[in-house]
């Protein structure tokens, strides 16, 4: 039986989630930068927002990412979902498998998996939750994620870099 004090602390922060949720839509620039957002309500689940001015393949790849976060919404409930977030190491899991999910997309639509990993790989280095992360954190995170794809990539980049002409030194 949870003590008492523990359920309002899980009150608090199921209200705290849902007036978040309610209310960050509405902040001024909220797309500044950003080209989606899943939000997590208890009892209702995945609610997702998407940036206006996007459209096309770079909608398509942003769903990607926002729909794995949705699934997470799911399997997690709204409650580990919103604490899991403010946890460096947690959200990291979290961002390393929606980004998986839209490299796996970009992948499925005839990308090469060396680019679309290294983009990823990229995108995550630059979020602003993870710049004290090393980027060998970063790496191995990623990886985790989606293991088949590190490989893919890491095969297709020694191709690349076998067939690459050599350059000769200035
Ligand atoms: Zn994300």
């Amino acid at each position: 039986m949870p003590s008492r004090r523990t359920l309002r602390l899980v009150g608090i922060i199921l209200a705290g989630t849902v007036v978040a949720a309610l209310l960050l839509p509405l902040t001024v620039g909220m797309w500044q930068g950003e080209d989606g957002r899943t939000f997590c309500y208890p009892v209702i689940g995945p609610v997702q927002r998407y940036n206006p001015e996007l459209s096309g393949d770079l909608l398509a790849r942003t769903r990607a990412h926002e729909d794995a976060h949705a699934l997470q919404c799911r399997r997690d409930g709204a409650l580990w979902h919103f604490v899991r977030r403010l946890a460096t190491r947690q959200r990291l899991i979290a961002e390393a498998e929606a980004y998986c999910a839209e490299a796996n997309w970009a992948v499925a639509q005839g990308g090469q998996a060396r680019i679309e990993y290294a983009r990823v790989q990229d995108e995550l280095r630059e979020t602003g939750w993870f710049r004290r992360s090393s980027d060998e954190v970063l790496a191995d995170a990623l990886a985790a994620q989606c293991p088949q794809l590190a490989e893919t990539a890491a095969r297709e980049e020694a191709d690349w870099n076998a067939r690459k002409p050599r350059r000769r030194a200035a």
